[in-house]
């Protein structure tokens, strides 16, 4: 991956020489008016050779707290020394972000599901060609930020094809306690990408329209572990969470509602809970009628439901079974820490000390 030395990175009209930091303004479509549209890209080139690694946020355009991740790291951490390049784009979707929402505003088109893009097909597969040919392709990895969908929340985990053993080496690099191994619905970004030969993973964590301190620090973290791992920062340790577990398909389901109703939930985001359990209460206007919905198997709650009400048919949580293994792991930790959204200071402004060492 490294070559021997540094080179420039170039796009089309741009080239950022070794040792040196752009911020660029990059047009990939047009207004109504006939103004451009810009995303903002922060390009950080390393006085010495190394990989070339993308961050990106807010391909959903309400899903804040990656856009904090992607900024700190570009314009609050000290990269003298930097071994490789590193493309920080804190804002892929920008109509969708101007409007606060999911979608681009333009026929509600999803641009995470647009990727790699083509050239003379709809708008969203345009601007998705202006970002993929420029600033994702000439990468050797990249972390796409996400959150959860409006009106539920995720605790932390990474999403990742753990098949392909360059994308699970960057994912395990990442550092977080749960891996969702799956190759990624057609057209975004982490499958597209991984499958033309830039190995890359989507963190997912907390809601839209937020700025989660907590969750921003611990993906800080997850950014500078995975840095040490390429050599990126030579010096910066390897982080191990602590406990780890991965997750096929068949070890994860959404629970969903089988009535309408108003939501009580019983457990926050991250809980464990035991097979039979009840998760929530749904009950009805008057209080006479409720309907228990208890844990399938004994596992995790990585997402749940914020937004208190459902149609039959909606989720309620997202549940990821757990072996007895990994529960005894997960309580010695949270023993320790006290719980799982509490982090310590973050440790790559303080010195980084390793937990454990070893994976
Ligand atoms: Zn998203």
């Amino acid at each position: 991956m490294a070559a021997s030395e540094a080179e420039a990175f170039t796009y089309n009209g741009g080239i950022v020489e070794p040792g040196e930091t752009q911020n660029v303004r990059y047009g990939i479509s047009e207004t109504y008016l006939g103004d451009p549209v810009r995303i903002p890209v922060t390009i950080v080139n390393g006085e010495h050779p190394g990989p070339t690694v993308f961050l990106s946020a807010a391909a959903h355009g309400d899903e804040l707290n990656g856009i904090e991740v992607v900024r700190e790291v570009a314009h609050e951490w000290n990269h003298d020394g930097l071994h490789g390049t590193i493309v920080c784009m804190p804002v892929l979707n920008v109509p969708g972000f101007l409007a606060q929402q999911r979608y681009l505003p333009i026929y509600d088109r999803d641009l995470n599901r647009s990727f790699p893009g083509r050239k003379g097909s709809t708008s969203a597969k345009r601007m998705a060609d202006q970002i993929y040919r420029n600033f994702i392709e000439p990468c050797d990895i990249g972390i796409d930020f996400h959150t959860s969908t409006r009106g539920r929340t995720n605790m932390l985990h990474v999403r990742a094809d753990m098949d392909d053993p360059e994308v699970s080496r960057l994912a395990r690099a990442f550092g977080s306690h749960v891996i969702i191994s799956s190759s990624g619905p057609s057209g975004t970004l982490r499958r597209e990408a991984s499958k033309a030969g830039t190995p890359t993973i989507t963190i997912e964590m907390g809601e839209a329209h937020r700025f989660q301190r907590t969750f921003i620090d611990r993906a800080l973290e997850g950014v500078m572990s995975a840095f040490a791992e390429y050599d990126l920062h030579p010096d910066a340790p390897v982080k191990w969470p602590g406990w780890r577990t991965v997750i096929d398909d068949e070890k994860k389901t959404w629970l969903r509602a089988d009535v309408g109703g108003l939501v009580e939930m019983h457990y926050d985001r991250g809980s464990l809970v035991y097979e039979g359990t009840p998760i929530c209460t749904i009950t009805n206007p008057f209080k006479t009628e409720s309907e228990a919905v208890e844990a399938p198997f004994t596992g995790l709650l990585v997402g749940i439901l914020e937004n208190p009400v459902v149609y039959p048919g909606n989720p309620i949580c997202h549940i990821v079974e757990l072996n007895a293994d990994t529960r005894r792991a997960l309580k010695r930790d949270r023993a320790r820490s006290d719980h799982e959204d509490e982090v310590q200071p973050p440790g790559y402004l303080a010195g980084r000390e390793s937990e454990n060492g070893g994976r």
